[in-house]
């Protein structure tokens, strides 16, 4: 049952790293190795002020560009936040939404997540949409629940067709940045809860086509394994995803996955 092929996504979230010099340059090594193809989808997501840099770079490449966050609104009164349209103006065309760091560090819950999937999803940006549990939560018994209530919150009031737009990214927050990777069998169990839940929200053919990523500590060393996994769409990469060449190799790892 959780065996289609899907197109692999590797994305690379770049957090709060590089300034607008240092973006171009990751770039231009990135186009140097020339790692890009049409077999897999690419995405890089920089910091809001280098998304224009980074996406004029990335013009003539099969590489697109995300933003890490945007606000369901479209203006007004909301200091700080930039807007699904801002994102759009300066070349993004995904939004990662509801990262682990932005629940922790900025409170954000299910429904503020919600809200922003679906203001991108209203102004045509493709969504990148992160779950996982922390390891306290894994310990004690609760991933399975902790996904429930993140999915279904995250994804209220999305239709079939919307989820066109959407991926979703199984990040256990133990996982991210700590070098503990989940094992791939892991990470298949749980990809295949969420397409099994995707199944009960939706149907089978939503579940079918949605891609699901896996992130926490993928490397070049651990990423063919990860890949594997029937139900393993792709990755959302963090730290290796600063270094062109670790970046190119999970990459080149995807590839000969699907080969
Ligand atoms: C992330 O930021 O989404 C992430 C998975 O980070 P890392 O690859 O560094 O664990």
């Amino acid at each position: 049952m959780c065996t289609l092929t899907r197109k692999l996504l590797i994305a690379g979230n770049w957090k709060l790293n590089n300034t607008i010099v240092q973006s171009a340059e990751l770039v231009k090594d990135l186009l140097k190795i020339n790692c890009e193809t049409h077999k897999i989808d690419i995405v890089v997501a920089p910091t809001f002020t280098a998304i224009k840099v980074v996406n004029d770079l990335l013009s003539k490449s099969s590489i697109k560009v995300a933003a890490q966050n945007a606000h369901w609104e479209e203006n007004g009164a909301f200091t700080g936040e930039v807007s699904p349209q801002m994102v759009k103006e300066v070349g993004g065309q995904w939004v990662i939404i509801g990262h682990s760091e932005r629940r922790q560090f900025f409170g954000e819950v299910e429904e503020t997540v919600n809200k922003k999937v679906a203001a991108c999803i209203k102004s045509d940006l493709k969504v990148i949409l992160c779950i996982g549990e922390s390891l306290e939560e894994r310990q004690s018994g609760n991933t399975f629940d902790v996904l429930d209530r993140q999915l279904l919150g995250g994804l209220v009031g999305l239709d079939d067709n919307d989820m066109a737009s959407i991926v979703i990214a199984y990040e256990p927050i133990w996982a991210i940045g700590t070098g503990n990777t989940a094992s791939s069998e892991q990470a298949e169990e749980v990809h295949c809860y969420i397409r099994e839940k995707l199944i009960g929200m939706y149907n089978q053919s939503v579940a079918d086509l949605t891609r699901i990523l896996y992130g926490g500590s993928v490397k070049p060393n651990n990423a063919g394994e990860l890949l594997s996994k029937p139900n393993v769409d792709g990755a959302l990469v963090g730290g290796a995803s600063l270094l062109a060449s670790d970046f190119c190799k999970i990459i080149d790892a995807a590839l000969e996955s699907i080969n």
